[in-house]
Parts: structure tokens; C-alpha cells; sequence
């Protein structure tokens, strides 16, 4: 039977020695109550916490794990370029390689440029812009997410007007808001971010509009200014390249972070010749960011990535997944919104104003082995199997058959009043 003495203890522990316990987007403090916050092991698609539950992980390390954890033919990389060196002096050839790799498979690219994490990209190609033409201004999507720098963290503790001085919002998949922003900027503008899709948390993510994506185009080219998509979380996950290409559309720069090492820290910037001036004006460095260890795993990662049918797979499953889930729902009575690609399944209940539907489906299906989100969208990796749902539809289905029987009495958790309260403000 599932049990969390020991993360309980450990977390006890934390306190003490760790702000909060732990800190920023995988930390447990919004989600339901009793989700483990330590993990004791990680395998193809599953999960083991410190007191030994086993779960089926649908956030996949928020994103990394894309191939399966502990892929062999990304492990294998790790540790034949682990007997040799990783961080050195400079890099090893490998850099060089997948630089060659990643320009290859992505349409817009001309150069790439390696660093660890999305937002270490994010902030790379936000100088870039302002490098490239000496312009101010960059337009970013209002609540959309691209790192925990203090020009682009949620959180504003510590952070000053000035941090965000040249910042402007607009709205996503809304080309007059941005044209809008735009305006406001007057001839200052020095590039514009773009997601993807949108994918926030705590509400149902949508597809961008072609149009709109033209339009962001056409709109930085008449200003000179630089087009930025941030595919730090969907990049790879979509289509093999750069996400923005399903709508054909191409950016000047890309980032990319999360799956590129398949869990192996590395993330990178992509860039059109456009941009390669202005980067190579810029001052950009970190001691890790040069390591072979992750450049091997990416290498490795990209071979999977052109080689293996891994798309089809996750749509398949995702597919899968989500038709499934919607049966099972309305088996149960409820009702449930699944939105976005199904590669990255967000999934909200209806009726469910303050959460505690979908809490508590979450809570019950961890129990029973799913490790499932109620706030953040989901990721399918390429090891997962029928099977593999089907052994969720029996947490989920548990799930479902606690919360209908508990309907009319159940009461929000704790935390969602402190919930309700943020999303408020
Ligand atoms: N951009 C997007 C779209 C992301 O989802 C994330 C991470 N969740 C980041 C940037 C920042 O990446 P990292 O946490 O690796 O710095």
C-alpha cells in the first residue's frame, strides 16, 4: 500500500536547511496534498519515490524526458563521454557536431549556440535582440512563461520596475493586441517573443493561430526586429524542428532546453544569419555550459529524434490517452476539458471553480500509481506503451469512482484556498 513516511521525514528536513522546503516549478507546495516531493530512481516511463511507489509519470521531469528515462542509447553517450572528460578546458568536438546536428534539422538555423537551462536562452536571445539593431523594446505575451530571470520571473519579490522597464505585454493569438504593443513602443522595438502555443498554467492551452503567426513575422520584418520563439518546453515534441514550422512560419532565433539531452542539462539557441552579428557582439558564457557529457546525450537524443518513429508514438498514445480519458469521464458523470497537443495534455475539470474536483482526482490517481498534474500540462514520452495507459485508466478510473461518490460532500484542500487567492491578483 502507498505510503510517504519518508518523504514526509524528508521534507521535514528540508525546512530547515532549504528555503520553503524546495523551491520553483517542482516543488510540491501547489500540488495536492501528499504528492511526494523526492524521487529515488527513474526508468522508461516510470517514477519511484523515496518510499518506493511506483507511478506512470506524465510530467516527465516537466519536460526532459522525452525518449523514456535512462534511454540505453543515450545512456551508453553519457558514459563513454564520461570516461573520457566533461567539463574541461573547452569543449570536445562533440559541440561542434551537434552544432552541426541542430543546424541541420532546423529550418531557420544557420549557428547554434549551447547553455544549460530554457532560461539561459531565453535571456540569450532577449540581448540578442536588443544587440541586434541597439532597439529597447521587447514584446512578451502576457502571462506567457520564459524563464525566472528578473525581466521574465511570475514571482515579483525582488524585482524592481526597472527590471521590466522595456518589457511590453500583449496578448497571445491576438494580432492587434500586439500591433497594439507595438505601436506603444513606437520605433523601439527590438524583438518580440512567441510561444509556441500557449501553454499556462491553471487554464486550457490553445493552438496559435497561422495567421497570427504570420503576422508576428510580418510585423517584426517591417520593424527590423528580431522574431523569438521560445520552444523551450514544446520544442521536439511537435515536429522535428522548430515548433513554429507547423504553421510555417520560421523565427530568428529559436530556444530550445528540457528534452535536447533527453534529461541531460544542456539547452540552445538557435539562429538565422540574421542574427549572428548581434550575437556575436555579445558576452555570453557559464562553467558548465561547454560540458561533453550533455553535448553526447543531445547527439544522441537528435539521432533518436531523426531516426525513430518517436513522434507517431507519442501521438499515438496521446491520442490514446485522451479519448480514453473522456469515456471514462462521462462513465463517471463528470466532465473534463483536455486541451493542446496530446504529445502535452493540460486537463481541467468543468464545473470545478475551486479546483477540488480536479485536486482530488489528481491526489487519488497518484495514489493508484499515476503521477498526473491538475495545474500544469503533461508530457508523452516515446516509451510509453497501451499498456502503459492502460494501467493509468485503472488509477484514473479509481480516481473517478472515489470523486463520484463523494461528490456532494467533498471539500476544496487547504492549499486551493491560498490557490484562489493568487490566480485573484
Ligand atoms: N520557457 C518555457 C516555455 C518554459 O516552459 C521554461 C521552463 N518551464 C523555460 C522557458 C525556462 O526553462 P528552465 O526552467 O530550464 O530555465
Amino acid at each position: 500500500v502507498w505510503s510517504n513516511t519518508r518523504d514526509k521525514q524528508l521534507q521535514e528536513r528540508a525546512h530547515q536547511v532549504i528555503p520553503n522546503g524546495m523551491y520553483g516549478h517542482e516543488s510540491v507546495a501547489m500540488m495536492p496534498d501528499d504528492f511526494p516531493q523526492f524521487f529515488a530512481k527513474a526508468e522508461g516511463t516510470r517514477l519511484w519515490d523515496i518510499d518506493g511507489n511506483e507511478y506512470i509519470d506524465y510530467m516527465c521531469a516537466y519536460g526532459p524526458n522525452l525518449m523514456g528515462y535512462a534511454r540505453p542509447e543515450v545512456q551508453s553517450a553519457i558514459v563513454e563521454q564520461l570516461a573520457r572528460g566533461d567539463t574541461m578546458t573547452g569543449p570536445g568536438p562533440g559541440m561542434v557536431e551537434l552544432a552541426e546536428t541542430m543546424v541541420s534539422m532546423v529550418r531557420h538555423a544557420d549557428w547554434a549556440m549551447f547553455c544549460k537551462n530554457g532560461g539561459d536562452a531565453t535571456s540569450i536571445a532577449m540581448v540578442a535582440a536588443r544587440a541586434y539593431r541597439g532597439k529597447k523594446k521587447i514584446l512578451v505575451a502576457r502571462g506567457s512563461y520564459h524563464g525566472s530571470a528578473p525581466w521574465n520571473t511570475p514571482g515579483m519579490s525582488g524585482i524592481v520596475p526597472e527590471d521590466r522597464a522595456h518589457i511590453i505585454y500583449f496578448d497571445y493569438n491576438d494580432l492587434d493586441s500586439l500591433t497594439k504593443a507595438a505601436k506603444f513602443a513606437g520605433d523601439d522595438v527590438a524583438g518580440v517573443f512567441a510561444t509556441p502555443f500557449k501553454h499556462e498554467t491553471f487554464s486550457d492551452q490553445s493552438h496559435v493561430d497561422a495567421d497570427y503567426a504570420r503576422g508576428v513575422r510580418k510585423l517584426c520584418d517591417e520593424l527590423d526586429a528580431l522574431l523569438i520563439v521560445d520552444d523551450v518546453r514544446a520544442g521536439f515534441r511537435l515536429t522535428r524542428g522548430c515548433t513554429w514550422e507547423t504553421v510555417d512560419v520560421d523565427p530568428d532565433i529559436a530556444c530550445f532546453g528540457k528534452v535536447i539531452g533527453n534529461g541531460q542539462p544542456i539547452s540552445a539557441v538557435l539562429g538565422a544569419n540574421k542574427a549572428r552579428k548581434a550575437v556575436e557582439s555579445m558576452f555570453v558564457t557559464g562553467s558548465f555550459w561547454f560540458s561533453a557529457v550533455p553535448m553526447a546525450a543531445a547527439l544522441a537524443t537528435m539521432k533518436l529524434v531523426r531516426e525513430t518513429d518517436y513522434l507517431k508514438q507519442l501521438v499515438t498514445i496521446g491520442t490514446l490517452l485522451r479519448t480514453s480519458l473522456d469515456a471514462q469521464a462521462s462513465q463517471y458523470g463528470f466532465s473534463i476539458r483536455q486541451t493542446g497537443p496530446v504529445q502535452m495534455p493540460q486537463i481541467l475539470f468543468d464545473d470545478d471553480p475551486d479546483w477540488r474536483f480536479g485536486y482530488r482526482w489528481c491526489q487519488l490517481a497518484m495514489k493508484h500509481g499515476a503521477y498526473l498534474s491538475p495545474y500544469h500540462n503533461m508530457f508523452i514520452n516515446a516509451a510509453m506503451t497501451e499498456a502503459d495507459v492502460a494501467k493509468t485508466l485503472e488509477a484514473t478510473g479509481a480516481a473517478f469512482a472515489d470523486l463520484q461518490a463523494n461528490r456532494t460532500t467533498l471539500e476544496p484542500q487547504a492549499k486551493l484556498g491560498v490557490l484562489k487567492r493568487l490566480l485573484a491578483s
